[in-house]
Formats: C-alpha cells, structure tokens, sequence
C-alpha cells in the first residue's frame, strides 16, 4: 500500500498521492497547460516556477486545502532532489 505524498493517507498502489490529492494534482496540471500555453512565446514556466507563482497567490485567496497541500508536496519533493 502506497502512502499520499501529502496528507500521508493510504494512496492506490504505485500512486504518489490519494484520490483526493491525485484529484487536485489533475487540475493544477490542467491549468499549468493552459498557463503554458497563455504565457508561452519563449518565456518557459516551468512547473516549479509554477507552483511557486502559485503557492504565493494561494496565500491571499481561498485556495482549496487539497490544492495547497499537493502545491506543497511537489514543492517540497523539488527540494529534496536538489
Ligand atoms: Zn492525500
């Protein structure tokens, strides 16, 4: 039994995060795509750049908990592999 990279709940086998968290990480990485896609033209963002902008702006709004804690895992994770 896997273990959630972010709350540390029982994840599906070989999944990094639980249904809740894989469910947030799904559409942060559809709105990654379409900010790629806005801001494209040269200026790359990367995924952590990303999350960074991200985690930031989440501090002022309402942010959903599972989006601010898989922004904190991948973030954290990033950190570690350095
Ligand atoms: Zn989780």
């Amino acid at each position: 039994m896997s273990k959630c990279a972010a709350c540390g709940r029982d994840a599906p086998e070989k999944k990094k995060y639980c249904r809740h968290h894989e469910q947030a990480l799904g559409r942060l990485q559809e709105h990654y795509s379409v900010w790629v896609r806005a801001y494209g033209s040269g200026d790359n963002i990367s995924w952590q750049d990303y999350l960074r902008r991200l985690s930031d702006m989440t501090q002022e709004q309402q942010a959903g908990e599972w989006v601010k804690e898989v922004i904190r895992a991948e973030m954290k994770k990033e950190k570690e592999s350095v």
